[in-house]
């Protein structure tokens, strides 16, 4: 059966870990846009070149360019069982964009993460992550648990970029929880517990939405 998963919330509320561990479940890739972004800009690409600055900053990249990287990605036939798309939409335009695309295929499952501000600017001041597989680390030396990869912070988890992210989060991503929130396969989970209760909540609600 096909699953297409969309994980809402917060920078930080723990989308990319939950979606790291869900895709061994259900074997389906795990599309981040921030990673297909930041390893763009790590190679230098033109797509790099044009958002590198942008993100520096925690704004938001162009809806029509990063439309149509998702796009792209979704047409890849690995995606035909599903896909678990972490980091998009952030925007109402960009949700009615990825609606288009998906037409024809499974309705879309949203994953909903609640996390409150404080507890997001909390986790992001300690947040180590992978600089080769982006699996996230708090307080747990210098290497990747999952991969033995070097661990270093995000460059735009420094304070005064988390309270931009967590700005245009309020502003041009909430919204999306009107856009989702009337739709019988939404589903709103509790980002504050611990990452294996999240992750049994969201495997819960995806099994009775399904
Ligand atoms: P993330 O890893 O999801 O926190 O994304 C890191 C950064 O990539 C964001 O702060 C944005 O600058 C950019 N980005 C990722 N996904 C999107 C998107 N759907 N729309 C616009 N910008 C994005």
């Amino acid at each position: 059966m096909e699953l297409n998963l969309v994980m809402l919330g917060p920078p930080g509320a723990g989308k990319g870990t939950q979606a790291r561990q869900l895709r061994r479940k259900w074997n389906i890739p795990h599309i981040s846009t921030g990673a297909m972004l930041r390893e763009a800009v790590a190679a230098g690409t033109p797509l790099g070149r044009e958002v590198a600055v942008i993100m520096e900053g925690g704004g938001l990249v162009d809806d029509d360019v990063i439309t149509r990287v998702v796009r792209d990605r979704l047409s890849q036939p690995d995606t035909r069982a599903g896909f678990l798309l972490d980091g998009f939409p952030r925007t109402v335009r960009q949700a009615e964009s990825l609606d288009r695309m998906v037409a024809d295929r499974a309705p879309l499952v949203i994953i909903d993460v609640v996390l409150t501000e404080a507890e997001v600017v909390r986790r992001l001041a300690s947040r180590m992550v992978c600089a080769e597989c982006g699996a996230n680390a708090v307080g747990e030396g210098t290497t990747c648990h999952d991969c033995g990869g070097p661990l270093a912070p995000r460059a735009d988890d420094r304070e005064q970029v988390v309270l931009n992210r967590l700005k245009v989060y309020r502003e041009q991503t909430e919204p999306l929880v009107q856009y989702y929130g009337t739709r019988r396969t939404y589903c709103r989970i509790d980002g504050a517990c611990l990452p294996d209760d999240v992750t049994m909540q969201i495997i819960k609600a995806v099994e009775s939405h399904t």
